[in-house]
């Protein structure tokens, strides 16, 4: 009998980290994963997630074949069958009108799938109808550092955590959420440096910090520009890099008079004092770095917490060098990319406007097309509205759970129903999939080939290490085939590498990129305009990326959220993530290691507010929001502020997204995940 055992060099299929992993097949079957050592990011380090990354792959959960909805049931068809049935409904919505069709795309999908999928839905479809899950984490990092720098991504690099002499995480579980980011924030602390951290919780990362801010939810404006006054009063901002590189200084100085911690400690919900060491302390270090995620994001001021961060950063001249920036933490494996391949309703690939006439008739050029529209699409939320409100008919859904990852439930599930013809492509029946009129069946991370973006802008090839299960097909050749099955031009390719190649040329930031460059360990990091260039670990270093070179102040100011504690809904409800789980857990609640780490959900509650309503550790509650009610076993901890209460998003028996709101930011559209007017009952006997 003759063994062959093989190691494929990878990238985690999980957190925008990046890390770089081998996967361990025997005689061509998954058996594990090993730590790449000579990777960059993660020197063959792994968390928790990804040394068990490969047991969501072998789930027998795993779909086989594709399936049609007889009778409420879902039975077996052949593909030639399923193909057949989309191509004739798509025709028939595009016929009556583009836009009744709407396409969500995949950050856990490769880049060259969700290149594909966008060029579908403008080409083919004739609807910019195309997002993705960064719309409910990220939107407002593109949408508030586009404004403010030019460009919506990471300035910095994972390595240069490093360099910093001090290190300002707000709204940022790192050590759970970023594991491999936050051992660079421990060896820069073992250097030395001081952490900040604001969070309205005790997490591990605030267990850690030189200065812990538990904020109130919300208040995340009130305490940058608190934190700016401070920096001004004391004459620490850096007035070279102001003059130089920056403007609307002026505008900014006027609004943040207005905001001297004595002033905003209510609001902010920390005393004046632990403000004023936490500004000394990030102003004070000649290298200082932000890190967020979606505590600054997922609310509806979330364009303009994203721009206070930028704010602060420039004040500082916190901007363009090692060890500084403003770095938002993206916490999928390809968020970033399906951002860069244009997955979204206003943008080509390279965030190229389709408002833009000089970009679409580039587009149009290279796609050989003459019919793009230039109305911009809807976005998630604006999706399912449409949906209930009978404007989008069809959807098209590639390995996205809105049922469980959009805010009320209960509004998604309504708008799916209410569709006229449903495809979701996914690797497992997930609660989306349960409402399609057709399932197809793809292959999984470890089954195919492409490119992933990690949140720093880098660049990486993943490779096939075994079979799909049964008739299971990669993402891209199914959307292909349907195109062509449509007599649509511009779908021919018959590889990754045909498709990376196309994007080079529609996406600047990519130009300088090829597979062959991208082999090395650790991939090449955009902009990489040609290929001599090294690629840019720095974004900004002599000039930003606006049109005249500039850095943008622009004054915000604090507005509450749009759900305020009332006497019916004293809390406030918080939503997030743990350790051992991934988004909506269709893949870490498939992986037996993870799942029986944390196997179900939780609702932490302070202890004094515990026992003021006699609820005890581990006891079912209720706990309820405008929208709805679930049934969930407590936590009582002092490690949340009192008032507030916080559910992580990844368990579909206590979906916190049934409590969740609809409202959104109205610039970046993202929904106020991170505050909820809630109550919490014991329940009865
Ligand atoms: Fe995977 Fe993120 Fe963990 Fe790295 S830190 S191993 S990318 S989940």
């Amino acid at each position: 009998m003759s063994f062959e055992l093989k190691y494929t060099p990878n990238i985690c299929p999980y957190c925008g980290c990046g890390c770089g992993l081998n996967i361990v097949t025997l005689n061509g079957k998954i058996k594990g994963v090993e730590g790449w050592k000579r990777h960059p990011v993660n020197e063959g380090k792994l968390c928790p997630k990804g040394n068990f990354s490969y047991q969501f792959v072998q789930s027998k959960d795993r779909l086989k074949h594709p399936l049609i909805k007889k009778n409420g049931k879902f039975i077996e068809i052949s593909w030639d069958k399923a193909v057949d049935i989309i191509v004739s409904k798509l025709n028939e919505y595009r016929k009556e009108n583009p836009n009744s069709i709407a396409f969500l795309a995949s950050a856990r999908c490769t880049n060259e799938e969700n290149y594909i999928l966008q060029k579908f839905a403008r080409v083919a479809i004739g609807t910019n109808n195309i997002d993705h899950c960064a719309r409910l984490c990220h939107a407002p990092s593109v949408a508030g550092l586009a404004q403010t720098f030019g460009s919506g991504a990471m300035t910095n690099s994972i390595l240069d955590i490093e360099e910093a002499e001090s290190i300002f995480i707000i709204g940022s579980n790192t050590a759970e959420q970023h594991p491999i980011i936050w051992r660079r924030v421990l060896k820069a602390k073992n250097k030395g440096a001081k952490l900040i951290v604001a969070d309205p919780r005790k997490t591990p990362t605030a267990s850690l910090a030189d200065i812990h801010l538990p904020i109130k939810p919300g208040s995340n404006i009130a305490l940058i520009n608190a934190m700016m006054n401070v920096i001004i009063e004391e004459g620490l901002e850096d007035t070279d890099f102001i003059k130089k590189r920056t403007k609307g200084f002026e505008k900014l100085k006027e609004v943040i008079e207005k905001y001297k911690p004595e002033k905003v400690e209510k609001i902010v919900g920390v005393p004046a004092k632990k403000i004023r060491e936490a500004a000394i302390t990030y102003a004070k270090a000649d290298r200082a770095t932000i890190l967020y995620a979606m505590g600054i994001t997922q609310h509806t001021t979330g364009t303009h917490n994203v721009i206070s961060t930028a704010n602060l950063a420039m004040l500082t001249g916190n901007i363009g060098k090692k060890g500084t920036g403003v770095n938002p933490l993206r916490g999928q494996n390809n968020v970033q990319g399906a951002c860069d391949m244009g997955a979204l309703p206003q943008f080509y690939p390279g965030y190229q406007k389709v408002t833009d006439k000089n970009a679409t008739e580039k587009m149009q050029k290279i796609w050989k097309c003459d019919d793009l529209s230039s109305e911009p699409g809807l976005t998630v939320v604006e999706m399912m509205d449409a949906a209930i409100d009978g404007k989008v008919k069809c959807m098209y859904i590639m390995g996205e759970n809105p049922v469980l990852s959009d805010p009320d439930i209960k509004h998604v599930k309504k708008a799916l129903k209410n569709l006229e013809f449903l495809i979701v492509q996914d690797i497992f029946l997930t609660e989306t999939a349960e409402f399609a009129d057709i399932v197809l069946p793809t292959t999984a991370w470890g089954e195919k080939n492409g490119t992933y973006t990690s949140t720093e802008r880098r660049v990486q090839c993943i490779r096939k290490a075994a079979d799909g299960p049964g008739e299971a097909k990669d993402d891209w050749r199914i959307i292909c085939e349907i195109a062509k099955r449509m007599n649509v031009n511009g779908f021919e390719f018959n590889s990754t590498k045909e498709i990376f190649n196309e994007i080079r040329k529609v996406t600047p930031q990519y130009a300088g990129m090829n597979f062959k460059r991208l082999q090395k360990p650790g991939g090449l990091q955009w902009p990489c305009p040609d290929e001599s260039h090294p690629g840019t670990p720095i974004l900004h270093t002599e000039k930003f990326a606006t049109p005249d070179g500039l850095g943008k102040f622009i004054p915000v100011e604090h507005e509450e959220p749009a759900e305020l504690p009332d006497d019916r809904y004293p809390f406030i409800l918080t939503t997030g993530r743990i350790l051992f789980h991934y988004h909506t857990g269709t893949m870490t609640r498939r992986s037996e290691t993870l799942d029986n780490e944390v196997s179900t959900g939780f609702v932490e509650i302070n202890d004094k507010d515990a026992s003021k309503l006699g609820i005890k550790d581990g006891e079912i509650v209720k706990v309820m929001t405008r929208r709805g009610e679930i049934k969930i076993p407590a936590k009582v901890t002092s490690k949340v502020r009192e008032g507030v209460l916080f559910i992580p998003f990844h368990f579909v028996e206590c979906a916190a997204n049934m409590l969740t709101s609809t409202n959104y930011d109205p610039i970046s559209k993202i929904p106020e995940f991170k505050v909820s007017a809630a109550n919490i009952e014991k329940l009865e006997d």
